[in-house]
């Protein structure tokens, strides 16, 4: 039988540079279409370069490490900037500016669950901080080094990434949990079987920063979200190890799993993590539709994720991010031509919204599901043009991350946030978000490129997902308060209106002053007495998730 495999071939090799300062593997560049510059300068203005801050000079910064000598530890200077920050806006600012300031003072790579044991002892045994480094994709702050005066070592779990063992009658693969994306799915693909966790960091972000952040991955729809495919695991935590069993169920007590998904660092290290696998499915395609108006087009996924439709992904564009869209895709005769064909059907810029359409499973579901879905769509008026749109897309699927550095350098910054929130307030929230995020660019005389799209759908609401792009300052600091600015008249928008901090990202530092607002006191107050309890010493990341 067919079976659909991701497709890897956009994957970086094995011995693949990594940016030091921007995302992803050195060798590749995501060109900016000449319609998207256009787009971009007429909108808010020609970019402002900044000459980025050298390598050489930051790492001459760097102060001297306090971290005594251990053999697994490591204080090359390199490896203590790499793991001194994410990928927030904050972190960019930093490195390409310069201005990072707060470095860990050594990075511990163990290759066996012992060794995380036995770092673990030598932390606790010089009073360390210690911050569990992943693939370092974090976007909302999470690797911040602390201003402590104790020493701060990273745990990095770059060398835990086996395989360590696959049942194919309990469909479970156990993981260690340092195991990036492609590396996890090339292991389970070699089987028949995949994971389906599809991030848009996949190529660098790894199984246990997927668990503690609750991440959501492009067909979670389909293959479900981090924590419906997290099993069961073990945890070294500084009060010991804490062993999850992947029962298919059970009603003995609450879930335990449930608070290390989403902890953030905060009770200890997922070092092995067993998930649920599925059968590579036969059939996997994306089908693009567009829709006369955002109304009509967000009535229309609405009925589709009420009906028990079983898709696999949608994701519906408003118009300025459809335009966006069709001005980043380059092809532009192509695009001339769709614009045409469109034009013919009665739908036109500025109202036309783009949707995505995706079935993955068997022939014979897919084609139930896509005849259902389309009728859908051309019920509220959609019109459906094919699968060379989606083809589109999933090849670019983790490449359109990368036009994030091409625009650095012409001079423009670009953010995401997210929430989910009932469907009753999803336009109004979405509106919201991007006037807020406006109008605080605005109050600095400057203007922004502001668009959203709603990309997992739910029976009862929706997740909506902003893209800010505004131009650099000539200072870091500028550039800094000026996204700040935006980003809390977002956050507070979110929160007022009803909605979640974070429907994917986590919560880290950046968000970790909205979380009261989901949880109340007694929430925050329970979460703090788990974590203390796990880490007497609060030592696990501290300052994240809650202070
Ligand atoms: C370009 C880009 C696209 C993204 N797209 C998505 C997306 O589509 N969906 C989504 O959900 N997120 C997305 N993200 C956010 C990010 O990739 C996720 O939050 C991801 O789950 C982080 O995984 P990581 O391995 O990189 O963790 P890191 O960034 O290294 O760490 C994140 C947090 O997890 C902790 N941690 C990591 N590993 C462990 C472990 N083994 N044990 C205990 N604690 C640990 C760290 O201490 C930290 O607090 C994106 C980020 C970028 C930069």
């Amino acid at each position: 039988m067919a079976t659909a495999r991701m497709n890897t071939n956009q994957l970086p090799k094995g011995m693949a540079m990594q940016r030091w300062n921007g995302w992803g593997d050195e060798s590749i560049r995501m060109p900016l279409p000449t319609a998207g510059q256009e787009l971009l300068e007429n909108g808010i203005g020609p970019g402002r370069r900044i000459l980025d801050y050298p390598l050489e000079k930051l790492l001459e910064r760097i102060p001297p490490s306090r971290m005594p000598l251990h053999p697994l530890i490591s204080t090359d200077p390199k490896l203590r900037l790499d793991h001194s920050h994410g990928q927030s806006l904050p972190d960019w600012v930093g490195l390409r500016y310069g201005t990072l300031k707060r470095f860990v003072d050594g990075v511990a790579r163990p290759g066996t669950v012992e060794e995380v044991e036995e770092i673990l002892k030598f932390a606790a045994a010089h009073a360390m901080v210690v911050i569990p480094y992943g693939g370092g994709t974090s976007v909302v702050g999470h690797l911040d080094v602390p201003q402590s005066d104790r020493m701060v070592l990273s745990l990095s779990l770059e060398r835990l990434n086996r395989l360590v063992h696959l049942n194919p009658e309990n469909l479970l693969a156990t993981f260690e949990a340092g195991v990036r994306g492609p590396q996890l799915e090339q292991q389970l693909n070699t089987g028949g079987f995949t994971l389906g966790h599809y991030p848009q960091s996949f190529e660098y972000s790894t199984l246990g920063g997927w668990v503690v952040t609750r991440s959501s991955g492009q067909q979670s729809r389909h293959f479900g979200r981090i924590e419906h495919l997290f099993a069961g695991g073990e945890v070294a935590t500084p009060g010991g190890a804490l062993k999850l069993p992947p029962f298919p169920a059970s009603a003995a007590g609450p879930d335990l799993r449930q608070i290390l998904l989403g902890s953030e660092g905060r009770i200890g290290v997922l070092t092995r993590a067993t998930v649920k696998i599925s059968h590579l499915p036969a059939k996997d395609a994306v089908y693009g539709c567009f829709f006369p108006s955002w109304e009509q087009g967000q009535h229309a996924v609405r009925a589709i994720a009420g009906a028990a439709i079983p898709f696999a992904m949608i994701r519906l564009s408003n118009p300025t991010e459809t335009a966006t869209n069709l001005a980043l895709a380059g092809h532009h005769r192509q695009i001339a031509l769709l614009k045409s064909y469109l034009r013919l059907r009665g739908l036109r810029a500025p109202e036309a919204c783009m949707c995505l359409l995706g079935f993955s499973g068997s022939a014979r579901i897919t084609s139930a599901a896509r005849r259902e879905a389309l009728a859908q769509v051309r019920r509220h008026k959609g019109v459906v043009v094919g699968k060379a749109m989606g083809n589109a897309w999933k090849k670019n699927r983790f490449r359109s991350a990368y036009l994030r550095n091409t625009l650095w350098d012409r001079g423009y910054a670009v953010d995401t946030l997210e929430t989910a929130i009932t469907w009753d307030k999803v336009t109004a929230t979405m509106q919201g978000i991007e006037n807020s995020i406006t109008a605080a660019l605005a109050a600095r005389d400057e203007r922004v490129h502001v668009f959203s799209h709603l990309s997992h759908v739910y029976p009862t609401g929706s997740s909506i997902y902003t893209t800010f792009v505004f131009r650099l300052f000539k200072r870091p600091e500028a550039t800094l308060e000026a996204w700040q600015s935006a980003k809390q008249s977002a956050c507070r928008t979110i929160v007022d209106a009803g909605g979640t901090i974070s429907h994917q990202h986590g919560v880290g530092k950046d968000h970790r002053q909205y979380l009261q607002a989901e949880k109340g006191e007694l929430g925050i107050s329970t979460l703090k007495t788990v974590f203390d309890h796990l880490d007497p010493g609060q030592r696990m990341n501290p300052g994240k998730l809650v202070s």
